[in-house]
């Protein structure tokens, strides 16, 4: 295995991911983590040149692909690229995410399949691409970001509820299954983070949610992308099959 660790990550170019990406290319004191990157987004090109300027550290590689998440053919050969650029894969975080909401007397099939296949089949696509290499090597760290709107539900999300309470299902089956090559799989439940998927709530919205936030702050995808990192670090070696709430307080089980 070698030295540096090498990532995929999926939605790398906007918010949450934009810090996964970040997260895992920085260079930690301790040695901890020292990732090369390949991410993957769908359309805007202008974040993808930023978000490699903005890291432009000669010991980093960072590489990006564009594609649709959602299509298991793109994703066989996006995979198939990157690790040919970064010589192997050891991390995986399924992040690319979107929202189509709307009440369900409301809400059309295809916004339903939309979300399902860029939340849901897209972390099926990646994970099936990377996992014969991780076997390989009896190594492999997968992240799913998920939702607390997977655990708990919300009115105006069914279709994005369903999406992530099947990556939480998802992320269990396969941490089972891939337990003893050493190989963890875990989720994320993130809250309220400030990005631009949820920049669209109105400033009513935004005091409701505020209400039920023991912690009264919305998250930064930066406190997302921490927890990425730590659960890619030696320090989680023991941790899989588990869904980490990043949320301020907001579900408590
Ligand atoms: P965001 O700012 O809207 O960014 C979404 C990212 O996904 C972008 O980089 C986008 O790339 C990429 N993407 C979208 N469709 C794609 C596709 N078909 N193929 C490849 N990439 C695609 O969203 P965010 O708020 O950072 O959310 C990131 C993840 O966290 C999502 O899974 C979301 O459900 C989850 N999450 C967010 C919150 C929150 O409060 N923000 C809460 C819970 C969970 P382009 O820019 O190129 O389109």
């Amino acid at each position: 295995m070698s030295l540096n660790k090498r990532a995929i990550v999926t939605g790398g170019t906007r918010g949450i991911g934009r810090a996964i990406v970040k997260e895992l290319a920085a260079r930690s004191c301790c040695g901890v983590l020292f990732s090369d990157v390949a991410f993957i987004y769908n359309s805007c090109d202008e974040c993808a040149e930023e978000i490699q300027q903005e890291i432009n550290d000669p010991g980093t590689k960072i590489f990006a692909f564009k594609a649709d998440a959602s299509s298991f053919e793109e994703a066989e050969e996006t995979v198939s690229k990157a690790i040919e650029k970064l010589g192997g894969v050891d991390i995986l975080v399924n992040n690319a995410g979107i929202t189509r909401d709307n009440l369900m007397l409301r809400m059309t099939p295809e916004d339903f399949d939309t979300v399902l296949n860029i939340n849901l089949r897209s972390v099926f696509n990646y994970t099936k691409a990377v996992m014969k290499h991780m076997i390989k090597q009896r190594y492999g760290r997968i992240v799913n970001i998920a939702s607390v709107v997977g655990l708990i539900g919300n009115p105006g999300q069914a279709n994005y509820a369903a999406s992530k309470a099947g990556i939480i299902g998802f992320t269990k089956s396969v941490a089972r299954e891939l337990a003893t090559r050493n190989i963890t799989v875990n989720a994320i439940a993130p809250g309220f983070i400030e990005t631009e998927m949820t920049e669209k709530l109105t400033d009513q919205q935004r005091e409701i949610l505020l209400r039920n936030i023991p912690m009264q702050r919305f998250g930064k995808p930066e406190d997302v992308a921490k927890v990425v990192g730590f659960l890619c670090s030696k320090d989680a070696d023991y941790i899989t099959g588990q869904v980490i709430n990043v949320d301020g307080g907001m579900v408590m089980s």
